[in-house]
């Protein structure tokens, strides 16, 4: 992110949309664009970008980019889908540039052949290359639709049914098949049921030929590898097919090709942390199966001000005891968030204006943490800076309940003031509890009488705090908090002989 000018936040951008002003140039009217007029549109005055087939005017929205006028003009008057997708793909552009929308582009982009099994975001990708490079797309894509076909075979589906429930099953030859891999939702008739193999995912999507009730159930047979999906019918009829396969039905693609997936969940508890930070308790749907990696974020997702505004949210347990156990992924389960609510922040001052019994759109998860990276460690090192605490909860939980050579932990928490310590009352009470644990708490403006320690993150610090327990010990490191703190904590740790398998860093 680059500082903004004043009056270029994102609600000023906003209000700059909702004003009527013609943002295109065009006076409304919408056009096909060729490559050749694209690639003419290059320049901060004049830029166009070509984001998924639509092209959008953004020199309007030069000054209000959070990542700055430098990395917007790297897609000027090309196609930036990639770019955008490699920074940023939660964000939704269609809501925020809907009024500087230029038009389609003129040739369509070249699709994936039709058939069970597709790839057609691999194929769009590889498609994009310049014409010289068609036959070495042509192979590449060849060869992702036999990958892709290999693996189809071993992911499949079926369904059977009695009087009064529909079941359907789903195959998988995945080892160790735990809820964490399973995502299920059924709304408004449409089942869609997904598995998470790695970075990619099988999916099953379909509209069911009949209404079913609200509640589903999901089983995991992890014995032969199977997901069995269970929905009551609304009426005791006979069904002929399960339903009408939708789009992406069937498929085993990466998952950053397939659209983030939201589901309507309702606000039921908000309680406070700290001055400034409360816990959001969301209840899914009875109709949702889903459960939140550790280390994984999803995005929540509101209108405001007329806009769709998406940020990414780091779910928490609703407190940190020491036996834990997260509870069975039943219908109606919870997932809780700890937020900080800025005084002029756009997201979170419409969040805490949300009442008990309001919904929210939250995102299937993401993130790139492993439960295998902290598996073998021996000394775990967690570094936080305010809300960067979040993902640490889970983390310290996971850690001190099933790492069996786990000798210490050590969680080294940043803060401006004592009142900003976030759950401070319960992580002393966990440090006297399990001996593993050590506290490390840093002020950055702390009161005349904080007797601990002040500063912010530095290599001295972090050569202090973050030492082997013995000199060969297995380590992890895991960092958390502004980007600027993210990024100079990580070079520090290189810098004193961490290696970059020993460092894990929470972004977006
Ligand atoms: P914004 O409107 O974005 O502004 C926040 C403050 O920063 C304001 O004071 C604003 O003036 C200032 N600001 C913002 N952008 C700029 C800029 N470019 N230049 C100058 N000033 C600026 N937060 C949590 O509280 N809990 C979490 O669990 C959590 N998890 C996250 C997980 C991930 C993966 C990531 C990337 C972030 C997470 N965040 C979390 C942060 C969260 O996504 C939002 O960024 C945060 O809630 C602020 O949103 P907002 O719209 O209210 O604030
Ligand atoms: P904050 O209160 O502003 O800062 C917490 C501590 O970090 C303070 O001591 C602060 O010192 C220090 N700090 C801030 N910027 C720094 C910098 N550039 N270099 C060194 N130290 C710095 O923090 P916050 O408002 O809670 O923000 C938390 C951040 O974590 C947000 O940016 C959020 O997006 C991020 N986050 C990311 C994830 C994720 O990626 N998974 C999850 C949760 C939160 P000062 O006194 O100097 O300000």
């Amino acid at each position: 992110q680059v500082p903004l000018k004043p009056g270029r936040s994102l609600m000023d951008w906003i209000r700059l949309t909702k004003s009527g002003k013609d943002l295109t140039g065009l006076k409304g009217r919408l056009i096909e664009v060729t490559e050749d007029e694209l690639a003419k549109h290059n320049k901060k005055e004049d830029c166009w970008i070509c984001l998924r087939g639509f092209v959008y005017n953004v020199t309007p929205y030069m000054e209000y980019h959070p990542g700055g006028e430098d990395e917007l003009m790297k897609a000027a008057g090309t196609d930036g889908t990639d770019l955008f997708d490699q920074v940023h793909r939660w964000v939704n552009y269609e809501s925020m540039l809907k009024e500087c929308l230029v038009g389609r582009m003129a040739v369509k982009p070249i699709m994936a052949p039709k058939g069970e099994c597709h790839s057609p975001a691999v194929w769009c990708h590889e498609a994009s290359a310049t014409e010289s490079l068609t036959d070495l797309v042509s192979f590449l894509t060849v060869n992702v639709c036999v990958f892709c076909a290999c693996v189809c075979l071993l992911y499949s589906y079926d369904w059977f049914q009695t009087d009064s429930s529909i079941t359907v099953v789903l195959y998988t030859k995945q080892k160790d098949m735990n809820e964490e891999l399973v995502i299920v939702d059924c709304q408004d008739k449409r089942l869609r049921a997904e598995i998470i193999v790695d970075d990619h995912s099988y999916l099953v999507e379909v509209d069911l030929n009949h209404a079913v009730q609200e509640d589903l159930t999901v089983t995991i047979v992890e014995r032969v590898r199977k997901v069995e999906i269970v929905l009551k019918k609304k009426e005791n009829i006979h069904w002929k097919a399960l339903g009408q396969p939708l789009e992406s039905h069937n498929t085993f693609i990466r998952r950053t090709d397939r659209g983030l997936f939201y589901r309507k969940c309702k606000l039921v508890s908000k309680t406070e942390v700290t001055h400034d930070t409360k816990l959001f308790s969301f209840m899914l749907p009875k109709s949702t199966h889903l459960r939140v990696p550790t280390g994984h974020h999803v995005y929540l997702k509101q209108i405001v001000a007329g806009t769709e505004v998406v940020k990414p949210y780091t779910p928490v347990l609703p407190c940190l005891p020491l036996d834990f156990k997260e509870p069975p992924c039943h219908a109606g389960a919870q997932i809780h968030f700890m937020i900080k609510i800025y005084s002029c922040g756009l997201f979170t001052q419409a969040l805490d204006h949300l009442q008990i019994g309001d919904s929210i759109s939250l995102s299937s998860p993401e993130g790139n943490f492993k439960k295998s990276q902290i598996g073998s460690s021996e000394d775990l090192f967690l570094l936080a800076a305010g809300t960067g605490f979040t993902p640490m909860v889970k983390l310290l939980n996971l850690a001190l309940t099933e790492v069996s050579c786990l000798r210490t932990v050590k969680l080294i928490f940043f803060n401006k003031t004592e009142g900003d310590i976030l759950w401070r009352k319960q992580l002393e009470q966990l440090a006297l509890k399990d001996e593993r644990l050590e506290l490390q708490l840093v002020l950055s403006q702390p009161a005349k009488d904080w007797v601990g320690k002040q500063g912010k993150i530095s290599a001295p610090l972090l050569s202090e705090f973050v030492k082997r327990s013995r000199k060969d010990s297995k380590v992890l490191i895991c960092i958390c908090g502004p980007a600027p703190f993210t990024d100079q904590g990580v070079q520090y740790l290189k810098d004193l002989g961490y290696s970059q398998e020993e460092i894990h860093a929470f972004t977006a």
